[in-house]
């Protein structure tokens, strides 16, 4: 597929795999994935596997992400992990306002700008995950609501940040629930979120900025939704979980 922007397929493994099924999954995909060199790929295993993963993707083109972070630096936060934490397993990006973060952690779009201003610090790309719920959709809200959200989750961040920043588009209702946005939703509301990009930071930094589609991506669905011209990529949260399935998600965008 020939794309503006450099495909970027990340699977968000969520709170699933022992250390040993972790290491199963990934010795497959890099296997699996040996010869793609058109798609950047990263897996975002839960915390207690990344040591494990990130010995099996060195020297590999799979890279290493994290699936949320604190944004403070070291200090009394129980249960929480930094930036400075998350590069010592040498972990590239982390994905940041997940919608089950902002759902069941009470996760706010400040917090989220703080979060992002925090990796950018540490060299982490940030991959920023907006979306509407279904309630928003039906009443004509999606566009006021990631408008807010790309606005809230992005400031502070300088142009140059926000050229190594990746943003998500995660139709809440599209997650986990084998619905998917049509192409043609996506692309639209792709567009608008880099038309924002535009209005908050220029034509030429919004051209750069790689906006993934996530929502129940299969392989069967894949090349269709990341052919549209604003698509630069998915987000895989159930499809990630099984070496067939994300790698054809992988081939399949090619
Ligand atoms: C996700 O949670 O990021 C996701 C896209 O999940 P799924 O692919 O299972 O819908």
């Amino acid at each position: 597929m020939d794309k503006e922007r450099k495909l970027l397929i990340a699977g968000n493994w969520k709170m699933n795999k022992t250390v040993a099924e972790a290491i199963d999954l990934v010795d497959g995909l890099v296997r699996e994935l040996a010869n793609v060199k058109e798609v950047d790929i990263v897996v975002c295993p839960p915390f207690t596997a990344l040591h494990a993963v990130s010995k099996k993707v060195l020297d590999t083109q799979v890279r290493l992400g994290a699936q949320t972070m604190n944004e403070n630096g070291y200090g009394a936060f129980t249960g929480e992990v930094n930036a400075g934490m998350l590069k010592e397993f040498s972990v590239r990006y982390v994905i940041l306002g997940h919608s089950e973060r902002r759902q069941y952690y009470a996760e706010t779009n400040a917090l989220i700008a703080k979060k992002a201003l925090a990796a950018h610090a540490a060299a982490l790309k940030p991959i920023v995950c907006v979306g509407e719920t279904l309630a928003e959709r039906e009443a004509g809200k999606a566009e006021a609501v990631i408008g807010t959200q790309v606005k809230g989750s992005l400031a502070g961040l300088s142009a140059a940040q926000m050229e190594e920043t990746v943003i998500a588009y995660e139709p809440v209702w599209a997650i986990g629930t084998g619905k998917t946005a049509t192409s043609a939703q996506a692309q639209e509301i792709h567009l608008f979120i880099r038309e924002t990009l535009v209005q908050m930071f220029g034509e030429s930094v919004a051209k750069k900025v790689r906006i993934l589609y996530g929502g129940s991506v299969k392989p069967g669905n894949a090349r269709e939704i990341m052919s549209q011209p604003d698509v630069d990529g998915a987000l895989v949260g159930g499809a990630a979980l099984e070496v067939r399935s994300f790698s054809d998600i992988v081939k399949n965008s090619i």
